[in-house]
């Protein structure tokens, strides 16, 4: 696993120009950024100007379309995310697995899409709070890793998987540091069924109510190798107090 913790900012819908400010105060932290490496995923109107306020994080998308074109009115490719300044897209994410009925196959389209395109993907996973209590939160996450994310040992560099329980998303409560290493060590046996050796390599990250004053606990979970923040990605400084706990 990369020893450089991996910073994900999700800011959903949130974020008109006036919050560019946030976006160019989190990239000056620049010292910060040799030991961490940060992105953010802006909504896509601000992709393009994210990317030109800010020069050394990483910009992405919070989703894309699997179609290179075409009649899909409001929608918007990968090709186009990617020529906004995206260099990765973010998919499966489960208020869009919710919200729109996005199915694991239909989340796998979407990686594909965004790697043939050129970007890197954050596939997300995780379980309901029904399905954690019914012991069944490991059997979903393997369903949802073996439906929704691209195989292919040549694709592993490009494929980060983010473990976000969906009862921890915008909620304040967080599994366990035991529960999200024994959940890790899951994704991680996994991905090395699915990709050989090159599994071992691929970033893992957890999301759900980090903030400043977990983060560096959750971060030191077994097999996290950084975090998708949504929340406390919105300020510069909630977001730098995770970055420099991480
Ligand atoms: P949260 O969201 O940090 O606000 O819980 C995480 C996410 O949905 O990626």
């Amino acid at each position: 696993m990369s020893e450089r913790p991996y910073i994900v900012g999700n800011w959903k819908m949130h974020g008109t120009r006036a919050m560019l400010a946030e976006a160019r105060a989190i990239d000056r932290a620049a010292e910060r950024l040799i030991k961490v490496e940060v992105a953010l995923a802006p909504p896509f109107t601000l992709i393009h100007a994210c990317r030109k306020e800010a020069t050394l994080i990483g910009i992405g998308a919070q989703d894309v379309h699997p179609a290179d074109g075409g009649a899909h009115t409001g929608d918007v490719s990968a090709a186009m995310a990617k020529d906004a300044g995206a260099g990765f897209a973010i998919v499966g994410h489960s208020e869009r697995r919710a919200d729109h009925k996005e199915s694991n196959a239909l989340v796998k389209q979407k990686a594909e899409a965004a790697i043939e395109a050129g970007m890197n993907v954050i596939v997300c996973v995780g379980e309901t709070e029904d399905q954690r209590d019914e012991g069944k939160a490991e059997d979903v996450v393997a369903r949802q890793l073996a439906g929704s994310v691209p195989t292919g040992e040549e694709l592993a560099e490009k494929i980060t998987v983010a473990y976000e329980p969906v009862w921890a998303i915008g909620t304040g409560r967080t599994p366990t540091v035991d529960d999200i290493g024994t959940m890790h060590r899951h994704i991680r046996g996994k991905l090395v069924d699915m990709f050989g050796e090159a599994g071992e390599a691929m970033r893992i990250l957890y999301g759900g109510s980090v903030k400043p004053d977990n983060a560096a606990e959750l971060l030191a979970a077994d097999e996290v190798g950084g975090a998708l923040v949504g929340g406390a990605s919105l300020t510069a400084e909630s977001f730098l107090g995770i970055i420099v706990a991480a």
